[in-house]
């Protein structure tokens, strides 16, 4: 099973909850939304596989559900990367 993770911006309130508890995956940038850090440095809000992440599995599954307005989107893909299912929030 592969996981992918992304941010919603439009419901982000920079609340900051998931870089306290996630902070090898999560900063805020400079509109004060949270963003995904990358392996390759780079940063985005858009979907990123977990292989592309240095953290491990829990502690994006708990930044996640640290989320107050639940805007951290968890999703399984399959091979071809395709969403099977939404993993949070469920
Ligand atoms: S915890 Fe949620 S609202 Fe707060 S910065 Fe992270 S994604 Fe945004």
């Amino acid at each position: 099973m592969a996981l992918k993770v992304k941010v919603d911006r439009n419901l982000c309130i920079g609340a900051a909850s998931c870089v306290a508890v996630a902070p090898n995956t999560f900063e805020l940038d400079s509109e004060g939304k949270a963003v995904i850090k990358k392996k390759d440095g780079t940063t985005t809000s858009d979907f990123v596989n977990y292989s592309e992440i240095n953290d491990n599995e829990t502690n994006i599954e708990h930044a996640a559900k640290s989320c107050p307005v639940n805007a951290i989107i968890i999703v399984e893909v399959d091979e071809q990367g395709n969403e099977v299912r939404q993993v949070w929030p469920s």
